[in-house]
């Protein structure tokens, strides 16, 4: 069930209204074309019908795919976290992983990850480390990294690209590694699937600031 909603929007460049359908939730099973207009983002997109500006438009959404068994939930507020959390224990029964995203970025790049069967926990230390890394080696200073992207695994090699404004770099880290990694300190990589949980870069550098003090 793709459920809609009509919603009077005020155009942040002319600054008038007009009206908008926006999605409530999307199953990828029932509407495939939906799974595509999300990993692109276009489903955010919104044209201005009096100035004609293109824009991003973030609202709240649910993303169901009971192929990859995962549910994404794109939200800047916490306003709906009693529904979801009732929502939530029924399908982590039924084996859906689930997480919060904060950001259109964050909700595309889930998808890209849980679609390729990857963990993302893996994938948030892989980012991390290549961060460090870049860091380390001079490549540059950390307020030139514009973003640090998953790209994919090959041959369980993960590649991770670190962008400044002109240049990239890629990083390839053995998956068994990471996982290695992950399996030596379970407790601090430990998420709770109920709780719809963020893993994003927010999420990791906490975790690495706790350890070390600084939290
Ligand atoms: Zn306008």
């Amino acid at each position: 069930m793709n459920k809609t909603r009509e919603m009077k929007y005020s155009c942040p460049y002319c600054g008038r209204e007009f009206d908008i359908t926006v999605y409530e939730s999307v199953n990828t099973e029932q509407d495939p074309d939906l799974r595509d207009a999300c990993l692109s983002g276009d489903i955010f997109r919104h044209s201005c019908p009096h100035c004609h500006t293109d824009f991003m438009i973030q609202y709240p959404l649910v993303y169901a795919d009971p192929a990859h068994k995962f549910v994404l939930w794109l939200t800047g507020t916490n306003a709906e976290e009693e529904a979801m959390r009732k929502y939530a224990r029924v399908l982590v029964k039924q084996g859906y992983q689930l997480r919060r995203c904060s950001t259109v970025r964050e909700f595309t790049e889930k998808i890209q990850i849980f679609e390729d069967g990857v963990s993302d926990i893996v994938v948030e230390l892989a980012k991390y480390d290549s961060f460090i890394e870049f860091i380390d080696s001079r490549h540059g200073n950390p307020a030139e990294v514009t973003s640090v992207e998953y790209q994919n695994v090959t041959d369980g090699v993960m590649k991770i690209n670190v962008r400044t404004d002109d240049k990239g770099l890629s990083f390839l880290i053995p998956i068994n590694l990471l996982e290695e990694e992950i399996r030596a300190e379970s407790d601090r990589f430990a998420i709770n699937e109920e709780d719809f949980p963020l893993v994003n870069s927010d999420w990791i550098i906490s975790l690495f600031m706790e350890s070390s003090g600084q939290a």
